[in-house]
């Protein structure tokens, strides 16, 4: 059981809400031993790092590369989240566009059904599409337009699912959002529950960022396990339907996908099992696992023979690059619970302490094995703010932050290294490939003679 630590009035004083203390473990020698607080609404007033509901729906569907996503509500919420992600796609490239009814103040008054209609209408007649998604933002969750019905009456009509994505910012957290999106998922494929079971899986949870769906597919092949569908990142709509025919779902975010993996379980009868390809330790021990969740022994005794040569070759590599960042401090603020634990790890094996670690929606388990995992005066927070993140980051003399793109600006304004390891990173981070880019990105940035420079200017 993770214990928490109380707050200190230091740390009060500068300007942590009480209402957040909580959601914070300082030490574990001061502990309530409750837990921390976690997987709840974000504190109002708090400006929680976490995006909305209905881009936390977004992100997840929007890999789908032949889907339209028409999102029913004002620009803004269309142009906040288009093209968030840099999802690769090795065929359709229509999911990078932006679809809007683009409500205004006679639609708010009157209601948007009409111009919904209207806009599912064009994009049915004019480009054939093979799945719509209907994002129900803030305003629609507001004036209650049928988003439902609208959906029944044009699936029937055009002959292609036209599925509701209800998510209005208000109606939870991201986390909620996520959930919007795995019933979206489930909208697709469940008329195909019943497809019969061949001998290959699904990769849930990886979105593709930059290719890395492609590493991990192809590491599989090398052991001859087959890759069904990967939901989402490089995903159409043929391969999502075929999803029920896979015997075992690997769920590689947690945080978003392991959801949509109970669903499947208790719907389809696929069993899953969590995993993560990031870094030597858990990209060898994820092989290994799938093998033996399909009970292919052949498949077993290939990935320990392919990890064992790829960590092998590592091996000089890691260790030039370790003589440079030994004793350095980390800290990480991701997504999901999953992620922090690998990076934790990756940093260990690198001589590198992590002195703050925090995840947007990571759940009671994920915070035990990270407590499990770092030393008993590191700091461990839930849905922080960057007033946290600043407090903490300094205290703690953190010489790197690994987040996404809310947290890059806040590192650089202190005078932190960074690394992208959300949205917007240019090159894979999983796999062995992952690992060497890994390891000199965070080689690069932390080692760079720009910190010493803002610390001379600051002294
Ligand atoms: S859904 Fe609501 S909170 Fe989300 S972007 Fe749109 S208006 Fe903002």
């Amino acid at each position: 059981m993770l214990k928490m630590g109380l707050m200190e009035k230091t740390t009060l004083e500068k300007g942590i809400l009480e209402e957040r203390k909580d959601s914070i473990r300082l030490m574990e020698s001061t502990c309530s031993g409750q837990g921390i607080k976690c997987d709840t609404d974000s504190v109002s007033g708090s400006v929680s790092q976490r995006a909305c509901v209905y881009c936390g729906a977004r992100v997840v569907l929007n890999p789908i590369t032949d889907a339209f996503h028409i999102v029913h509500g004002p620009i803004g919420c269309a142009s906040y989240t288009w093209d968030i992600r840099g999802s690769l796609s090795s065929g359709d490239d229509l999911y990078r566009n932006s679809f809007s009814t683009d409500l205004r103040e006679t639609d708010v008054i009157f209601g948007g059904e009409k111009k919904l209609i209207a806009a599912i209408e064009e994009v049915a007649l004019k480009y054939h599409p093979k799945v719509i998604f209907i994002y129900a933002t803030c305003i629609v969750g507001v004036i209650g337009d049928d988003v439902d019905a609208v959906c029944r009456t044009m699936s029937s009509k055009y002959g292609i699912p036209v599925i509701p994505v209800k998510s209005p910012g208000f109606s939870g957290n991201k986390s909620t959002g996520y959930r919007m999106a795995c019933n979206a998922i489930m909208e697709v494929i469940k008329p195909y529950k019943d497809r019969e079971k061949v001998k290959g899986i699904n990769i849930l949870g990886d979105f593709n960022l930059a290719g890395e769906m492609w590493i991990i597919k192809d590491y599989l092949k090398q052991i001859g396990i087959e890759v069904i569908a990967g939901l989402t990142g490089d995903s159409d709509y043929e391969s999502l339907i075929k999803a029920p025919g896979a015997a075992l779902n690997v769920v590689q975010c947690a945080g978003s996908s392991t959801y949509l993996a109970k669903r499947m379980e208790e719907e389809m009868g696929i069993p899953f099992i969590k995993v993560s390809f990031f870094g030597i330790e858990d990209t060898t021990s994820s092989l290994i696992r799938i093998a033996e969740a399909l009970g292919d022994m052949e498949a077993r005794e290939k990935a320990i023979e392919l990890t064992k040569r790829k960590t092998a070759e590592l091996k000089a590599f890691v260790n030039k690059y370790k003589n440079n960042l030994n004793g350095k401090k980390a800290a990480i603020y991701v997504g999901g619970g999953f992620k922090a634990i690998s990076l934790i790890r990756q940093f260990e094996t690198l001589g590198i302490k992590t002195v703050v670690v925090g995840t947007q929606t990571g759940k009671k388990e994920d915070y035990e094995i990270i407590a499990s995992l770092v030393d008993s005066d590191t700091v461990i927070l839930d849905d922080a703010n960057p007033a946290e993140l600043e407090t903490f980051l300094k205290e703690k003399g953190a010489d790197i932050l690994v987040g996404g793109v809310k947290e890059r600006p806040l590192a650089y304004k202190l005078g932190i290294a960074f690394c992208d390891h959300n949205h917007e990173r240019k090159h894979p981070l999983a796999g062995f490939e992952g690992v060497v880019n890994f390891t000199k990105e965070i080689n690069s940035s932390i080692n760079h003679p720009i910190w010493d420079y803002l610390k001379l200017e600051e002294g």
